[in-house]
């Protein structure tokens, strides 16, 4: 079985503590296409099919999400926001070009931000330029952080509500407790707090199939209230596949729930 988050964090106590018996899912993606991903220092190549797979799966299944009034978070990369991103210093003349010569590929377009902009949809940031924290001096995780609040605050005229390392990069909880932000943690055996989110489940047919994730809210169903964070990146999944998941979780009478309303729901 994957990695299944243990300790306690005090919203996780104000769960057990509800009357209700409820499975609270949620769904979350982490949204940076192929920007500082995998192959984006050295096969730009793969970068660009990355992307377009990505924006593929996401143009198929954000529309199918919202129009089921389906909760769920999207993180996003600040500089997929920014036209001018291409200009910043950390990247190197190719990739620099890369951007600027396949700008669609790495750009949040309007329609696509209409999408996300829905009031079902929690946005929230994955850092602003999707660097590896863990190569980066503090001073640069907080220009980074500080960076993309900024820049989501001038496309959703809001502060955002939560936050997920780029990489699930551990040890960032000292400069994250800096902002009012929620935050995917790690299970890294930093003590949970009222903003720490356990980290779940990766969630892909790969790492925990449907009947796999079937058979684990089985297991789990008698300890309810549950809360289940399961997320993925809109690359692993495609709209048909995403629709065998949202079956099993009928099945079993799931609650949905993006982070700000679960949070808030706890909070009552
Ligand atoms: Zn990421």
């Amino acid at each position: 079985m994957k990695e299944i988050e243990t300790s306690r964090s005090p919203w996780e106590i104000a769960l057990k503590n509800r009357e209700d018996k409820n499975i609270y899912v949620n769904l979350s993606f982490d949204l940076e296409l192929a920007l500082n991903g995998s192959f984006w220092r050295g096969d730009l190549k793969s970068s660009l099919a990355y992307s377009e797979l990505a924006l593929a799966n996401i143009a198929d299944i954000l529309p199918r999400l919202n129009a089921s009034h389906i909760q769920y978070n999207v993180q996003i990369c600040g500089g997929l926001l920014e036209p001018d991103f291409s200009s910043l210093p950390f990247l190197s003349a190719e990739q620099g070009e890369c951007l600027r010569s396949n700008r669609k590929m790495f750009l949040l377009d309007e329609s696509l931000l209409n999408d996300l902009k829905r009031t079902n949809v929690d946005a929230g940031i994955h850092s602003f330029s999707h660097r590896d924290f863990q190569k980066l001096s503090r001073q640069e995780i907080i220009w980074e952080i500080e960076k993309s609040i900024e820049t989501y605050r001038k496309y959703f005229l809001a502060p955002p509500g939560f936050m997920a390392f780029p990489n699930n990069s551990p040890d960032n909880e000292n400069v994250i407790s800096d902002f009012s932000l929620c935050y995917r943690a790690n299970n890294n055996g930093v003590p949970p707090t009222k903003r720490s989110i356990p980290k779940g489940l990766y969630w892909h047919p790969l790492s925990l199939s449907p009947e796999e994730l079937k058979k684990l809210i089985a297991a789990m169903s008698g300890q309810r209230p549950l809360f289940l964070h399961l997320w993925q990146h809109f690359t692993e999944t495609n709209a048909e596949q995403m629709q065998e998941y949202l079956n099993v979780l009928r099945m079993f009478d799931c609650r949905l729930v993006n982070m700000k309303s679960f949070l808030s729901l706890l909070s009552d």
